[in-house]
């Protein structure tokens, strides 16, 4: 009887038969891999605690050229009405060997059963901005029926004022609806280039984000690099490097919803 059960299971399919892994392909010649960029991580040392209370879960970490503005922000934000403390944060620093850990649920975590289709929402590990320590995912509490990373943050008043007033400190949104990236639309994704390229730790996190800026032009995006007097800067190592940011062109720009 029992070998007779085990022989109907192992001929259903579906049932037997998981979807085979896949490993991640090799990325293409300019370094992309499912179209996302490569990041390497921050030094530890780098890292500060984010401000207390901010983090939902265990106290996150950022990149420490972010911390005076994303705490200038939190103030902002918290005398906004209808925002207040609710602005919180779902994830910040993201380390290669966690993001593997997020890209694949499996046991084997570089392998998918569908890689490509899962770097459309999670970047894989080698690929996050949140490795660097500039990229922090915005998320409210309560929530008022708003699950953590979806759509729906854009609509609460606490994205609503980031889509508004995030640029003023530095954060600008990585991957906005319609992106020519390919990646989903993420409200809850953001990441610091600096308010001035002058502002200390600026220059270093645009020339991290250069091509990204470049090639798939963040909205909103920190603007203030159009001044003559931010075209260049003199980076430690001698390099002179050039940034501009380009505003996209938002005509036909539809919010994608699930
Ligand atoms: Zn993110």
């Amino acid at each position: 009887m029992k070998s007779t059960i085990l022989a109907i299971i192992v001929l259903l399919p579906g049932v037997a038969a998981a979807a085979p892994l896949q490993p991640l392909p090799m990325p293409s010649a300019d370094g992309r891999l499912f179209g996302h960029l490569p990041y390497g991580d921050i030094a530890a040392l780098d890292l500060v605690p984010a401000p207390p209370g901010f983090s939902i879960g265990a106290t996150c970490r950022i990149n420490r050229d972010a911390a005076a503005d994303l705490a200038r922000l939190l103030v902002a934000a918290a005398d906004s009405p209808g925002v207040g403390t609710s602005l919180r944060a779902v994830s910040c620093y993201r380390g290669v060997a966690h993001q593997e850990s997020v890209f694949c649920r499996e046991r084997h975590r570089t392998t998918c059963v569908d890689p490509s289709d899962r770097a459309r929402s999670v970047a894989p590990p080698g690929y996050s901005e949140h490795a660097t320590g500039y990229a922090i995912d915005f998320g409210v509490r309560p929530t008022r029926g708003c699950p953590d990373v979806d759509y729906c943050f854009a609509s609460t008043p606490a994205g609503q004022w980031l889509m508004a007033h995030g640029p003023e400190f530095g954060f600008e949104l990585s991957f906005p609806a319609a992106n020519r990236q390919g990646v989903t639309w993420e409200p809850w994704h953001w990441r610091w280039v600096g308010t001035r390229v002058e502002e200390p730790g600026a220059a270093v996190a645009r020339l991290l984000f250069a091509r990204a800026r470049n090639m798939y032009p963040a909205l909103p995006a920190a603007r203030d690099v159009l001044g003559a007097n931010a075209a260049a800067v003199a980076m430690p190592a001698g390099r002179i490097v050039t940034v501009r940011a380009k505003l996209p062109d938002v005509t036909g720009v539809r919010a994608r919803r699930r």
